[in-house]
């Protein structure tokens, strides 16, 4: 499996209120996280059991952030490290405990489609590619891996209007939230979403996530529903990038979708009764102790 996604820092100052125009404030606190759906997704993968590969760019300054996916078994062979800012996220969060976030590409928009080309061309039709929307190039990252007969899953995550011009019928597994569904299709109705998708892209499988309802998937040929575990959530982020990572794990090994979504929202209701994002990602061995 192919993971070619962002790798962020995310800077967090715990402050008094938001900052104002023209003024400086000092912070409460200061913390410093792993991010990027890109790192989360590989870090969920290798927690699940499959074998990774993350493609991407970080800054010289951020080596620690390799080292970490190393530490959680992820391959980081296709990670660069260039000079110049990694991708990272500035996060005030306020007495309310409301954010405001101002995000830098970094690293993660400095991807050229030759670099692509070159990662791709060490995979084959045996492999899945996984791509984000927090990198540059998706839509030749895309094309190369599907020209190489991989299969190819897309989590247009964060949604933009550019991802209405990728080519999305190249798209095996087209996996949504329920924000994304809506702005790809203009429903809100799980099925009416499916259908949508189903119908234009006749090729490609659609795992919507449901929040606290649990998760979906459709595809010409089946549709499940998988209600969520009920549990006492504490923090959600991070819940999607450990669904999808579970979800695809699971895929890989056994080509059940339907018990790729059970072990993904097992896996997600875990993460979200943890604080943190890349940390409270739970690992195969945690979920299978908690049957
Ligand atoms: P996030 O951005 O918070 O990481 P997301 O918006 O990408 O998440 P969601 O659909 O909110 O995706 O959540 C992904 C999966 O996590 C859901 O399909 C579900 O399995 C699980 N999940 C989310 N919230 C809860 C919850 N409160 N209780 C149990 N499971 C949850």
């Amino acid at each position: 499996m192919l993971n070619f996604g962002s790798i962020n820092v995310d800077h967090v100052y715990t402050v008094e209120h938001f900052v104002r125009p023209g003024e400086t404030i000092g912070c409460r606190k200061y913390r410093r996280f792993a991010g990027g759906k890109g790192l989360n997704q590989s870090i969920a993968l290798a927690q699940a059991g499959a074998c990774v590969y993350h493609a991407g760019k970080v800054g010289a300054a951020d080596a620690w952030l390799k080292t970490l996916m190393e530490d959680k078994g992820v391959d980081t062979g296709f990670v660069q490290t260039i000079d110049g800012p990694s991708g990272h996220a500035i996060i005030q969060v306020n007495a309310e405990g409301e954010n405001a976030i101002i995000i830098v590409g970094g690293a993660n928009q400095l991807i050229s489609e030759a670099e692509v080309q070159g990662i791709v061309a060490d995979f084959g039709p045996d492999d899945y590619l996984l791509v984000q929307n927090e990198v540059n190039a998706v839509p030749q990252i895309i094309q190369s891996a599907k020209a190489k007969g991989l299969t190819i899953a897309f989590n247009p995550a964060p949604m933009n209007a550019q991802v209405l011009n990728y080519p999305l019928e190249l798209v095996d597994i087209l996996i949504v939230n329920e924000t994304e569904a809506q702005a790809l299709t203009g429903e809100s109705e799980p099925d009416s979403i499916g259908e949508t998708l189903n119908r234009r892209f006749p090729q490609t499988a659609v795992v919507l996530t449901l929040g606290d309802k649990g998760a979906a998937y459709f595809s010409p040929q089946a549709r499940f529903y998988q209600p969520a575990k009920k549990v006492h959530a504490v923090d959600t982020t991070g819940a999607g990038d450990t669904f999808i990572g579970f979800f695809l794990a699971e895929l890989i090994e056994t080509n059940n979708p339907a018990a790729a979504l059970q072990w993904a929202t097992r896996a997600a209701a875990l993460c979200v009764t943890r604080h943190g994002a890349a940390d409270s990602i739970p690992s195969r061995r945690e979920l299978e102790a908690i049957q």
